[in-house]
């Protein structure tokens, strides 16, 4: 099937008008005066708009289109489609007389993470990576260590305040993807904890929550076990 629209040199349209106007299109018309047509693949969204009718159809289909295409008036005044990527990241060192919590969970090892709340630094990267996908500005501007009230706050208490802060703003989590950097201890036996009690506090499933475990390859100051490091990445969508 051929379908309009079609383009043709103002010469070439011309040329053909002055041979013939019997034809029911510019194609039919060029071709009939000896011209050469050429078909190119088209796509089913490019309609063609004739009647009033035919513009709430073509701003329906536009309006699927990315926001990023829009101006800058029209993305503000409509729901992101699309997801909004936020990135987050954190490192804490590793002291003595100190529990090691990472993504909610308290594992057995002789040192523990030092900051000012539980120092979970999975719950810190993630809650980054959300507020920065909401464009709500990060843990320490809402939670911040000078503030009495956070001394030795659960970090996943703090990250379900984020989310909280992020449904307020008719945002919910797609998914968080989080690589932690640490040479001790294996992190691969408590994985699934983690993921459970942080997909529990995104209001997401399982499925939805991935934690990486990797060694720096005994470089540097996480290499010599002085810290432990997290990154992580969140997609937020419009509920
Ligand atoms: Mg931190």
């Amino acid at each position: 099937m051929v379908l309009p629209p079609g383009a043709c040199r103002r010469d070439v349209l011309r040329d053909a008008l002055a041979s013939t106007a019997d034809a029911t299109d510019e194609a039919e018309l060029a071709e009939r005066a000896g011209h050469f047509v050429r078909l190119v693949e088209g796509e089913a969204t490019n309609i063609k708009i004739t009647t009033q009718d035919d513009i709430a159809v073509a701003d329906a289909i536009a309006g699927q289109r990315s926001d990023a295409a829009m101006r800058p008036g029209e993305a503000r005044s409509r729901p992101a489609r699309t997801g909004r990527a936020g990135f987050g990241y954190d490192l804490h060192r590793l002291v003595a007389d100190r529990p090691l919590i990472l993504g909610g969970v308290t594992i057995p090892f002789d040192r523990g993470l030092q900051g000012h709340s539980d120092a979970d630094a999975i719950c810190h990267a993630i809650t980054d990576a959300v507020l920065g996908a909401a464009g709500a500005g990060d843990i320490g501007r809402h939670f911040p260590d000078t503030d009495a009230q956070w001394k030795g706050a659960s970090s996943l208490d703090l990250l379900r305040r984020a989310v909280e802060m992020l449904r307020e703003r008719g945002l919910a989590v797609g998914n968080v993807d989080a690589t932690v950097i640490l040479e001790r201890p294996k992190l691969a036996p408590h994985v699934d904890a983690m993921r459970e009690k942080l997909a529990e506090v995104l209001g997401v499933t399982i499925d939805r929550v991935s934690i990486k475990g990797k060694t720096n390859e005994g470089v540097g100051e996480i290499g010599r076990g002085e810290a432990i490091a997290v990154h992580a990445i969140a997609l937020v969508r419009q509920m």
